[in-house]
């Protein structure tokens, strides 16, 4: 390979594709499947652990749709007699009388023997009786049971979320508790000698812990029960320590320690305990990312000590594990399709994620930039975006106005809905 080579290439000939490598992490995890039986008021965020069939039709019963009166459709021609009312929660008369309507509210029970409601817009009032204005279709705005979800439904599967749609769903349903499965345990710890909890004096060298911050919160959602196990110091004594203690957790996730001058007292630390792997992963940031286990099958993700990094690997590869471990589909937000407002430089040879913010111009049109400096020190990079932008392997770069591939946030976030 020659100078210019070295220089415009960014490519490793023993690093392996993000795809890759989340294969392999997955054929080395093995799915949850203990679960809990919780209150449904605790349940938000948590995963199905059994199918919930519908023991009850939703809707219940023939309900309005409408505020107005209750009528047989062969009889609208003629004057109809107001005759009794069904009110939400208040149900009238079973039935009508001959020429008669019922004034009725929506949500409100409708008469066995009534075919249609009219709206009361639709009716014109003489006395106490009303006029139909226009003919109604039979059915019109009644709601029939079991139109939302009907008896012997499954309303709810093995591996969904629950979010504010499932819970009124399970509401609606008068159901109170709902198997899910149990949580899954991470620990969390840093490494590196200059590394001080934030808030304790700062010598010369050292820095504040940013990357457990930022992971704990990256990974703190129902379905995870988080432990925080400090930092370890680069030692072989205090790692150990630190491995130690990670107890029943199902993942251990430490950042640092896995760029070649650290690898290898993590590496012997590790190898001590179970196995574990070194892999160049073809993404910028992020390049080395260390997988094993401790023990049988306690997974160890070593993440890089550069928080922009960690964050992207903690996106790429922790959370993925997380669904896998939970059975959670993949039901990401798509990926946009927007223009460049600023020239981007790569290399090719690796994926990048810049880290960008999707902006709307004064006339509608929506584009993209980029937050500016792409170190991964540059953990502002991360507060500045509401994206990133992916440019492929062998892309050299992307010029302005040029339509580029963008993940927003929200596409890795759990919705609640
Ligand atoms: P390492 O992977 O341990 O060589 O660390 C790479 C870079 O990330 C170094 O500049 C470290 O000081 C920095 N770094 C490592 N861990 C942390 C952390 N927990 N918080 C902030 N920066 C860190
Ligand atoms: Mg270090």
């Amino acid at each position: 390979m020659n100078q210019a080579d070295v220089s415009t290439d960014d490519s490793d000939p023993n690093a392996i594709t993000i795809e890759e490598a989340r294969v392999r992490i997955c054929q080395g995890l093995t799915p949850c499947i203990e679960h809990d039986l919780i209150s449904c008021s605790a349940a938000l965020g948590r995963v199905v652990a059994d199918n919930v069939v519908c023991e009850v039709n939703v809707p219940s019963f023939r309900a309005s749709a409408m505020d107005g009166y209750a009528v047989r459709v062969s009889e609208c021609a003629s004057p109809l007699v107001i005759a009794g009312q069904s009110l939400a929660g208040h149900p009238g008369e079973d039935s009508l009388i001959a020429f008669g309507a019922q004034r009725i509210t929506t949500g409100a029970r409708v008469p066995d023997d009534a075919d249609a409601v009219v709206q009361q817009e639709n009716v014109t009032i003489v006395g106490n009786t009303i006029r139909v204005d226009q003919q109604p279709v039979k059915g019109l705005h009644i709601r029939n049971p079991g139109t939302d979800s009907a008896l012997g439904d499954t309303i709810l599967r093995v591996g969904e979320r629950i979010g504010a749609a499932e819970r009124a769903i399970l509401a609606a349903h008068g159901v109170t508790h709902i198997k899910v499965l149990r949580k899954i345990r991470i620990a969390v710890f840093s490494t590196g000698d200059e590394l001080i909890e934030p808030g304790s004096t700062c010598e010369p060298g050292q820095i504040n812990d940013a990357n457990r911050a930022l992971l704990l919160s990256m990974l703190d959602e129902s379905i995870v029960e988080l432990t925080d196990l400090g930092i370890a110091a680069d030692t072989e004594q205090d790692l150990q320590r630190v491995v130690d203690a990670t107890n029943d957790a199902d993942l251990v996730i430490s950042s640092g320690g896995v760029s070649v001058g650290d690898a290898d007292y993590v590496k012997t630390v590790l190898e001590q305990n179970g196995t574990m792997n070194i892999w160049k992963i073809a993404m910028k940031p992020g390049r080395p990312l260390t997988f094993g286990f401790l023990g049988e099958s306690k997974a160890f993700f070593g993440l890089p000590g550069n928080p922009v990094s960690a964050a992207l690997t903690c996106l790429m590869f922790v959370k993925p594990a997380i669904d896998y471990l939970c059975g959670i589909r993949a039901d990401h937000l798509p990926a946009l399709e927007l223009k460049l407002k600023n020239g981007l430089k790569k290399r090719p040879g690796r994926v990048e994620y810049q880290r960008a913010i999707i902006n709307q111009d004064s006339t509608g049109t929506w584009s993209v930039s980029t937050t500016g400096l792409q170190d991964s020190h540059v953990l502002t990079s991360l507060h500045k975006a509401n994206c990133l932008i992916e440019l492929p392997m062998t892309s050299n770069g992307a010029s302005d106005g040029e339509v580029v591939r963008v993940y927003p946030f929200t596409h890795f976030a759990r919705s609640p809905l």
